[in-house]
């Protein structure tokens, strides 16, 4: 099946706005073993939009679109489809009235412009959409192009996951082969370059199977895809010494979600304390639900003052040490555990940049952590930017916290 992309909107073509969509939905299709052929962003012109659809019958049997299904001026893909398919749009019942439920829930009444979203092209099917007042649209075999299938969601990521999911993703399952499973790995606390070295031998064992590494700036992923699940179970046993303690976790989750599930699973907390992070690693933390359990809370102390104020620091110790310096990482790492009475402290102070400060390179990063045997500490010099030094910093913390306390 060659499967086609298109996402729609003029915001897209800037810096404004990525293109996430596509990307998303290339992630769903490879679940089902099933990829792209093309992906194309277009702003909201009917002549481009006219021309690439025209383009698409012509060479892909299943296309995507997402985006352009609003109310606005801006919004004709319907339209746009229907044109150059010779259609007509006739309103759907069934839209009409979600359109007018959704707005009778909320107490308001829909602008006359909302109307033309329950417009359908003649021949497709509406895909309702329980999110948002935006319909879908499911069309298969428009006249002139049997065996095409068009699908058009909205724009909204919210609103066109839900719809893939509830509704498009059961239709393609039928129509794709044998399904794909995924084995997931997170590794942390080693460079991209080293890992691939070192899983070399192990990876062209099981080289059968589709294998992706995914650095971000907190951690590796490791994926492998495969349509036997022992294989990928195989693969899982072969991994497991060759990471050893660099194995985060396998299946869903990320580095901080692990180092949340394992101080939960034994009842144990902790407490920050934040200086070059700004508040980072309490943020991720508290993204994941059920943080209140472990997560007690911190301080972001940016400022020696802060740092003496709210932590109580001794300010004369604190200059003499320097802000950003080994010492005072212990120091904060062992004042918020005591003031909060935690498992666990974390202290995280360096450089971020873009000048040195009070002698400490930028880039130059101190974490400790205070626990029930004491404090260790670690200095790390990291490359990069402002945003580079603070999210590798705070999954550097996380890393710390997961090693000692020998979480997982
Ligand atoms: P639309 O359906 O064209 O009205 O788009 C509604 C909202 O979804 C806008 O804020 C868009 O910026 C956003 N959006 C549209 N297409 C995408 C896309 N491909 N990826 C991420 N966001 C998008
Ligand atoms: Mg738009």
């Amino acid at each position: 099946m060659r499967i086609e992309c298109i996402a729609i909107g003029t915001e897209l073509l800037t810096t404004r706005r990525l293109d996430t969509n596509s990307v998303w939905l290339g992630e769903r299709l490879a679940s089902l073993g099933l990829a792209f052929h093309r992906k194309t962003a277009v702003g909201d012109s009917h002549e481009d939009l006219a021309a690439l659809f025209r383009e698409a019958l012509t060479r892909s049997d299943l296309i995507l679109t997402t985006g352009g299904l609003g109310p606005t001026f801006d919004d004709f893909t319907k339209e746009c489809f229907a044109e150059v398919l010779g259609a007509e749009l006739r309103e759907d019942a069934q839209s009409r009235e979600d359109m007018l439920a959704f707005y009778a829930a909320r107490k308001r009444v829909p602008p006359a412009s909302n109307f033309k979203q329950a417009l359908l092209p003649e021949g497709a099917e509406a895909l309702r959409n329980p999110v948002g007042t935006a319909p879908g649209v499911w069309w298969e075999n428009p006249k002139g192009h049997p065996g095409v299938r068009i699908v058009m969601m909205p724009g909204v990521p919210r609103e066109m996951k839900r719809m893939w999911e509830d509704q498009v993703e059961p239709r393609l399952r039928a129509l794709a082969g044998t399904p794909t499973h995924t084995l997931r790995m997170v590794v942390a606390g080693v460079p991209e370059s080293a890992l691939d070295e070192r899983i070399r031998a192990v990876r062209e064992r099981h080289s059968h199977l589709d294998w992706t590494i995914l650095a971000s700036l907190t951690q590796v992923e490791l994926l492998a895809r495969g349509s036997d699940p022992a294989a990928l179970e195989a693969a899982r046993a072969d991994f497991q010494p060759v990471l050893g303690e660099d194995l985060v976790g396998v299946g869903e989750g990320n580095l901080e979600d692990a180092v949340l599930a394992g101080l939960k699973a034994r009842g144990e907390t902790l407490a920050v304390a934040e200086s070059v992070t700004g508040g980072l690693l309490a943020s991720r933390l508290t993204a994941i639900p059920g943080a209140s359990e472990v997560f007690l809370g911190g301080a972001t102390v940016y400022s020696a003052k802060a740092k003496v104020a709210l932590l109580g620091l001794d300010a004369a110790q604190l200059a003499q040490d320097g802000t950003v310096s080994e010492a005072t990482s212990r120091e904060l790492a062992e004042k918020v555990r005591a003031r909060l009475g935690a498992a666990w402290g974390l202290g995280i102070t360096g450089n971020a940049g873009p000048s040195a400060e009070g002698g400490a390179p930028v880039g130059a990063l101190f974490i400790a952590l205070a626990g029930p045997e004491g404090t260790v500490s670690k200095a790390l010099t990291i490359p990069g930017d402002r945003v580079d030094v603070q999210l590798r910093g705070m999954a550097w913390a996380l890393d710390l916290l997961r090693r000692v306390s020998r979480i997982g």
